[in-house]
């Protein structure tokens, strides 16, 4: 068994998250402080030589981007647009809301990009599809927080 990922001091196993204390081989559920006793130990050769998986707690939502970032999938933010609608903006890409307010969709849908967001009753970011076929827009904030795009 080899560990998802290894990033960062981050070790993420079965869709749980573990931190290092030291530079030892001992991983600790990133909740510990949380009380969870979930441990991993590694050996030498990064590969999983005991795995405790009593967690006290559903796991962390993660996304794995392409560049093999792990994005911890609450991270977005509502920027206000020119429109009525808020643009929902997530790791530099911004969407547009369609319908029901729980689906957001990749601002350049209409030129193709499939890209998409789910977000739950709580507001959370349920699932993401971060297949963009561009480069993420282009904007600056201003120091009244203002986002204004730059067009190219
Ligand atoms: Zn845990
Ligand atoms: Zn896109």
């Amino acid at each position: 068994m080899i560990p998802s990922g290894l990033k960062n001091n981050l070790l993420m196993l079965n869709g749980y998250t573990f931190s290092r204390m030291s530079t030892g081989l001992r991983w600790y559920c990133s909740k510990k402080k949380g009380g969870c006793k979930a441990k991993v130990i590694l050996d030498s050769n990064r590969k999983v030589v005991y795995a405790g998986n009593e967690h006290n707690h559903a796991p962390p939502q993660y996304h794995i981007t392409a560049n093999g970032n792990y994005v911890h999938i609450k991270e977005y933010i509502m920027i206000p647009s020119g429109h009525k609608n808020k643009l929902l903006m997530f790791r530099g890409y911004t969407y547009s809301m369609m319908h029901t307010g729980r689906r957001w969709y990749c601002s350049k849908r209409m030129s193709g990009c499939k890209a998409k967001v789910a977000l739950d009753s709580f507001g959370k970011i349920s699932h993401v599809e971060y297949d963009h076929d561009h480069a993420p827009p282009t904007y600056h904030v201003t120091s009244t927080g203002k986002y204004v795009f730059i067009k190219r």
